[in-house]
């Protein structure tokens, strides 16, 4: 067996190793065709992993590309397989080398996080503890915000997933605004001002343009939105890569500015918080590198007093994210609460707008339903 540090992972004398690596992908219909400012799917294909170890079976997943699933059969598992199931940051760092020439980021950023994950869980799994307390919680639950408001919704729409996210007492609520690359600033607007008023004056409201401004829009539209509906959050009000960009919105908007969903690994985000360009990082488990990755990404950025954000995924993330001391909250997005809840068991519902990860089941307490699953099954 390989030494942690060389091409495989594993530290020598393991008791239990990773035996095998299994990767499907399902592709499951929206509910109705959405869309953000910048982008329109019909679909969601999630890739998910099974790590097998001994006695137990971790579980891993990702919102990606059914080309995740076939890298993790031909080249991930051979970095991994053999290698010694506590040691996940050896595995991570032998997929990320197994990946160089492929390029790290994208597709194969998401293949490693789901396999990242599913090591995570066999771990705790084979230790009896909740994967949270594994990894050691600052606190019991997480924050959430209901997130939805596509483009393509009529008011009616948005007005009916609004009320249900204040049903579930949900106390911050984000749209999507930016539409068509920002060619429809008037209808972002309505939109605003829509959801303002049905949410009331006591609920948190964010929007997410999904890079679809330019600079000085992005400014115009949020001076407009801070001032007439008190919006508080304005998450990539300009493209991602664009951090000057960012970073001028922030100095000229009194709203907090987000952004860092596309982050792929660590290093990625190293630039975007040393330049100042948000107040608050998102990080999203299922792109950036899995559970290891995030980890090491909400610390750097509690080294520079910013805070993190789970992007999506929110039975995943609820697990990981009681472990930051910097957590703000949770996207509690409404394409993945609907896949969760539809095909795994162990899910979790926001209780007064949070989610509290059990900590009596081993692992993060999930199972994909195999039965229900196989309809959606592509490869
Ligand atoms: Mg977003």
């Amino acid at each position: 067996m390989a030494e942690v540090g060389s091409g495989r992972a594993g530290a020598g004398g393991s008791d239990v190793a990773v035996s095998e690596l299994e990767a499907a992908a399902y592709e499951i219909p929206t509910d109705q065709p959405e869309a953000d400012g910048t982008l329109a799917w019909t679909s969601t294909v999630m890739v998910v992993v099974k790590a097998h170890a001994g006695p137990v079976v971790g579980l891993g997943w990702t919102y990606a590309s059914s080309a995740a699933a076939t890298l993790v059969g031909e080249k991930l598992a051979g970095a991994v397989v053999g290698g010694d199931v506590m040691d996940v940051q050896a595995a991570n760092d032998a997929m990320r080398r197994a990946c160089r020439n492929l390029g790290q980021p994208g597709v194969a950023a998401c293949a490693i996080s789901a396999v990242d994950i599913a090591l995570w869980d066999a771990k705790a799994r084979l230790l009896d503890v909740a994967l949270s307390r594994l990894l050691g919680r600052a606190r019991p639950e997480v924050p959430v915000y209901g997130s939805g408001g596509f483009t393509t919704y009529d008011d009616e729409t948005t007005r009916a997933q609004l009320e249900g996210w204040a049903e579930k007492d949900i106390p911050r609520v984000k749209i999507k605004i930016g539409e068509s690359w920002g060619a429809d600033e008037r209808r972002d607007l309505h939109r605003v001002e829509l959801a303002r008023r049905v949410v009331g004056d006591d609920v948190e409201l964010f929007v997410d343009a999904n890079g679809g401004y330019t600079r000085k829009q992005a400014v115009r539209v949020g001076r407009a939105m801070d001032e007439r509906w008190g919006v508080s959050w304005f998450e990539e009000p300009v493209s991602s890569n664009d951090l000057t960009g960012l970073r001028e919105v922030r100095d000229q908007c009194a709203m907090d500015v987000a952004a860092g969903e596309y982050g792929w690994s660590p290093w990625y985000f190293a630039p975007m918080i040393t330049a100042g360009a948000v107040d608050c990082v998102q990080v999203d488990v299922t792109r950036c590198g899995g559970v290891t990755d995030w980890l090491a990404v909400a610390h750097t950025a509690h080294a520079h007093q910013l805070q993190v954000s789970g992007h999506c995924a929110p039975n995943l993330h609820a697990q990981v994210a009681v472990a930051a001391p910097n957590l703000r909250h949770l996207e509690y997005f409404h394409d993945h609460v609907r896949i969760e809840e539809l095909l795994f068991d162990g899910t979790l519902r926001p209780d007064h707008g949070a989610l509290r990860p059990r900590v009596d089941d081993p692992g993060h307490g999930l199972s994909l339903r195999d039965a229900d699953a196989e309809r959606f099954r592509i490869g």
